[in-house]
């Protein structure tokens, strides 16, 4: 990013999350543990994920920065943004770190969205390779966030089928496409242009907020998808698409990818994308199989009349 000058993108420090943003999402015991954890100097909570003395600041950051994006977006009219931080969070569900994750970003800022800015409906897509259980988790009742997951099958943490659909009101909020190890960007790009997009346009949310992380990369030493920097710039041309049509701001937050250089790669090639004053043109993008199912699921959930 500083070697193409950030795309000549304004760079902001990221704020402090308050305890009345965390709440929104987390128990306040929660949000001590990792206070108490961290200023004793850190520890493990479990096999993958250790605080150190400076985690809770930048757990905070990650959190904040993903408030202030929602705010940029929704209160000064920004068409889109990067909230570019770690630690991650959307493993985190509201009483529980795990998966690298302390407080799930994402799920704070489309609180924020519907707190603070009194959004009716948040569209989450998560293109991280691993299923976002912790956001799955906090909205599964919650008819307001529609949440969307793309991820490898069977991978860690091992939730998200393609039949866990929301429960309650939230039935139907949730669309859980897992795909089979070894995918490539035709996929990703048919899910996103068959089953995301045409929920965007039908649902019409005030705002889209992406969860994402770079694990499904090709180089990714952590799991086995074969994205390229093209295919993650193409999910974000088909999302600018659709969010043209229904007039809804885009951000963006970090989750993983643990191969830094195919990262850096792929946010240099979405984030122009994302920025650029024209509207992507529509490119034909094949339907895949899994999208063609996704869809006939989704027709089939009587929530999706609601609509
Ligand atoms: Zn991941």
């Amino acid at each position: 990013m500083e070697r193409n000058g950030w795309f000549g993108w304004e760079r902001l420090e990221a704020p402090r999350a308050t305890r009345d943003e965390l709440s929104r999402v987390h128990s306040l015991r929660h949000v001590d543990l990792i206070a108490e954890l961290s200023a004793r100097g850190g520890g493990a909570i479990d096999l993958d994920t250790s605080a150190v003395a400076g985690t809770y600041e930048a757990a905070l950051r990650a959190a904040g920065g993903a408030v202030a994006l929602v705010d940029a977006l929704l209160r000064d009219g920004e068409p889109c943004g990067v909230a570019a931080l770690r630690p991650p969070g959307h493993h985190a569900s509201a009483a529980r770190a795990m998966g690298f994750c302390f407080f799930n970003n994402v799920a704070v800022a489309a609180a924020h969205a519907r707190a603070a800015h009194a959004a009716e409906r948040v569209l989450i897509l998560d293109w991280d390779v691993h299923h976002g259980n912790g956001t799955n988790d906090i909205f599964q009742a919650d008819p307001a966030v529609l949440f969307c997951s793309i991820h490898e099958w069977p991978l860690y943490p091992g939730t998200g089928p393609s039949d866990d659909v929301g429960s309650g009101a939230g039935e139907g909020f949730t669309v859980n496409m897992p795909v089979p190890g070894g995918s490539g960007d035709d996929v990703h790009l048919s899910l996103v242009e068959h089953v995301v997009a045409p929920l965007i346009r039908a649902w019409e949310p005030q705002l889209v907020l992406v969860s994402a992380g770079f694990d499904a990369h090709r180089a990714d030493p952590l799991a086995t998808l074969r994205l390229t920097e093209a295919g993650f710039a193409g999910m974000t041309a088909s999302l600018r698409r659709a969010c043209a049509d229904v007039g809804a701001p885009i951000g963006l937050v970090l989750e993983g990818g643990y191969a830094v250089e195919a990262l850096a790669a792929s946010m240099a090639a979405l984030v122009p994308v994302l920025g650029a004053a024209e509207v992507p043109r529509a490119v034909d993008v094949e339907v895949h199989p899994l999208a063609r199912a996704a869809s006939e699921r989704l027709a089939q959930l009587g929530s999706m009349r609601r609509m």
